[in-house]
């Protein structure tokens, strides 16, 4: 069987979350797994840097919990590392950590501060035959992997396999864009990916989750829960149908379940829990246009198949909110990003619908609209 663990948490109290970590550790025997000399690597999701309540980022007291329960059990060679979007520097990371709230004591001893990269060859047969790495996660024995339960515009959810797109450096992540335009290419890549890396465990934060248009732009949700499993694509099934989403539904999971990747038998142990009612409201770049449910109802299925090969969603920018700061031209793959007059335009024909710009724009400018294919 391959447990994922529950355990419900209503709120990142310090106390209560060192609690939740110490049973989700004992559940997972992860004293067992480790020695005084393993190198153990914390990867928090760091989309950008924002402060704990605006849930695009995992919550500090997630990391102290953890980092508590190591060194308390004498586990000192720790290092928390991330690759944000943006660049890989010492600069710009250092402001990720103090937006984020990660420069506290408990925490900001540990936070990485080798902005290094190498290669690291992937399993025999993969497509990517090896994949850039931050080197703090590269030479780590240990991963423990620290998602945020988000939606994406992209790949509909953003959990553990997902959160391990962060091993690549800096603005080398929109070139995987580049080179995997189609969603189902990237979440293969995606997989591949976790397959290199290898998380030795997960523990997600969804005690305040996003919904809407996430990963950056989302609301806020109170959903008062934390798994934790040593397999990230049966913590992710998991988290899914907690969301009360169709697995079927989640790229990644398709991907990851065509691979033989998600396990048949997962078991899950610790608090119970019902999924969310009303489930999370998706991405407007993911969600139907509603003329599926105008039809008869055995039309629906034809219905959505042709509105998706006519439709596609392109990001489109708000110029009333925009300030011109250049992020989405940063992050965009394609380069079609112009900043003129301190305003972003872009050509859409170049566009890939990776919504890398809506994802780093810091005042949610960027929305996205379904438009007919043609353009
Ligand atoms: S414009 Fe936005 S969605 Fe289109 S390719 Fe560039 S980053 Fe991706
Ligand atoms: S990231 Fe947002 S605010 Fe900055 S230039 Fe792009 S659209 Fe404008």
């Amino acid at each position: 069987m391959t447990a994922v663990n529950a355990v419900k948490l209503s709120s990142y109290d310090e106390k209560l979350v060192y609690e939740a970590v110490c049973r989700h550790f004992e559940a997972m025997e992860v004293a067992k797994d480790l020695t005084p000399d393993t190198r153990i690597a914390l990867k928090p999701n760091l989309l950008y840097g924002k402060k704990p309540e605006a849930c695009v980022t995992t919550n500090p007291a997630i990391l102290k919990a953890v980092i508590r329960w190591l060194t308390e059990r004498g586990f000192k060679s720790i290092v928390v590392a991330e690759s944000s979007g943006g660049l890989f520097t010492a600069e710009y990371m250092r402001s990720v950590y103090s937006a984020s709230g990660l420069r506290v004591p408990g925490i900001e001893e540990y936070l990485n501060r080798d902005f290094t990269f190498a290669p690291k060859t992937s399993p025999e047969g993969f497509e990517h035959r090896s994949f850039n790495i931050i080197t703090p996660l590269l030479e780590a024995d240990y991963i423990i992997s620290l998602p945020k339960l988000k939606t994406h515009a992209m790949t509909t959810v953003s959990i553990g396999v997902k959160n391990i797109f962060g091993s690549i450096p800096g603005l080398q992540k929109p070139d995987m864009h580049r080179r995997c335009p189609k969603t189902e290419d990237f979440v293969k890549m995606l997989c591949e990916l976790c397959e290199t890396v290898k998380p030795a465990l997960t523990l997600l934060d969804a005690v305040d989750s996003m919904e809407g248009n996430g990963p950056g732009g989302g609301t806020v949700r109170h959903t008062g829960l934390t798994l934790c499993s040593k397999n990230v694509y049966a913590l992710d099934t998991a988290a899914v149908r907690f969301m009360g989403l169709d697995i079927e539904s989640i790229p990644h999971l398709r991907a990851a379940s065509s691979m033989g990747l998600v396990p048949g038998d997962i078991e899950l142990t610790g608090d119970s829990f019902e999924p969310c009612s009303p489930p999370f409201k998706l991405p407007d770049a993911v969600k139907s246009t509603g003329f599926e449910d105008s039809v008869p109802k055995l039309l629906r299925r034809p219905a959505a198949f042709v509105m998706d090969k006519l439709l596609r969603s392109y990001p489109v920018v708000d110029r009333s909110k925009c300030v011109g700061c250049g992020k989405c031209a940063e992050s965009c793959p394609q380069k079609i990003i112009k900043i003129e007059n301190k305003k972003a335009g872009m050509d859409r024909r170049g566009c890939i619908s990776c919504f890398c710009c809506q994802e780093m724009c810091p005042v949610h400018a960027i929305s996205a609209k379904r438009i007919l294919k043609t353009l």
